[in-house]
């Protein structure tokens, strides 16, 4: 990998993205968070919005989860905010260890390690706030690094500590040539994103494409690396929307734990359970729903009844799905 070519490149074309703007490490914090799950046009406007209400890690610890989750709302994979909050009220704490401050290289012998202790940060989050927002030299590893490492070398299945062997390397050798480690590992995962794309790789515009062992490769770059099997599950459920005289459902929170934990909506019940066959049979069925999550494909049947009292939808976090459950209910 020529190091200083793919550097020189990230200089002349990397994407205008408003957290790199920035070295505040809340603010990158937030943008890793968000972009984890979400496309960057959506992560963009979601950054913007949060920050604007939560412009520190003090600001989002003194507010409600149920605030945090409403401006979550979607953004999808909901459990992100609130992990979020939760670790923005752990480096609050007054008797906690953080003085109400992330980590930096001034207050923490291992600023990625430190990260890692917080709620929700993996290794990936913390080597990217650590390199970006502190210039700490730790290689990234999401998907885009591991599709340029596995075509570079031409390997069909890399493991993760090989991706992040060889990710390091590289970091090692773009900073003893004066590459930051913020403009390494962004140089790295925007070729990723940008040209090196899992179905069509620009390789005629590739800054390293001399030394690329998949471009070379009898069977394209596309061979690699392998396309993990995905096994996707369905769920069949039972929505029970029951509205009141005004026709607003009767809504509940669910707990934290469970699925979209923290947000509001009907109540579900498994479609295969007796209680949903009796509970369905007081109600009018509405219609259907189906919905994708990253691993699962949830069938929903939309019953609707009544209720005395109903709450407003706007007036509460919901999440997508619910959202087009009450639009049947609605509807039907
Ligand atoms: S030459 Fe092609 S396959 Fe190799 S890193 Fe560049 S874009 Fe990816």
């Amino acid at each position: 990998m020529n190091v200083e070519a793919l550097a020189r490149w990230y200089a002349d074309e990397a994407r205008d993205l408003p957290w790199r703007a920035t070295s505040d490490p809340w603010a990158i914090l937030l943008s890793e968070v968000l972009l984890q799950q979400t496309q960057v046009a959506r992560g963009i406007e979601y950054w913007r919005r949060l920050l604007e209400r939560f412009p520190t890690v003090a600001s989002m610890a003194e507010a409600d989860l149920d605030e945090v989750m409403h401006l979550w709302q979607g953004a999808g994979y909901y459990a992100r905010g609130r992990r979020l909050h939760a670790l923005a009220v752990e480096v609050c704490d007054p008797e906690g260890p953080w003085n109400g401050a992330l980590p930096t290289p001034s207050t923490s012998e291992d600023v990625v390690a430190d990260y890692q202790r917080l709620p929700g940060i993996g290794p990936y989050t913390a080597a990217a706030v650590a390199s970006i927002a502190h210039e700490v030299p730790a290689a990234v590893v999401d998907g885009n690094v591991r599709r340029v490492v596995a075509r570079q070398t031409a390997t069909l299945q890399p493991t993760t500590a090989d991706v992040t062997s060889l990710a390091q390397v590289w970091m090692d050798d773009a900073h003893g040539r004066n590459v930051t480690p913020s403009a390494w590992n962004q140089a790295v995962m925007e070729l990723g994103a940008t040209v090196c794309t899992p179905r069509a790789p620009r390789c005629s515009d590739c800054p390293v494409q001399q030394g690329c062992l998949a471009h070379d490769h009898a069977d394209g770059p596309t061979a690699f690396p392998t396309p993990a099997k995905r096994r996707v599950i369905t769920e069949r459920l039972v929505a029970l929307v029951d509205v009141d005289a005004q026709g607003r459902p009767h809504l509940i929170q669910r707990p934290s734990d469970a699925r979209f934990g923290g947000l509001w909506g009907p109540r579900y019940l498994d479609a295969s359970d007796a209680a949903a066959v009796d509970a369905c049979g007081r109600r009018t069925k509405a219609g259907d729903v189906v919905h994708l999550l990253s691993h699962r494909r949830l069938e929903v049947e939309v019953w609707v009844g009544q209720t005395k009292h109903g709450v407003d939808p706007a007036s509460k976090a919901i999440s997508t799905l619910d959202e087009r459950v009450l639009d049947v209910a609605k509807r039907g």
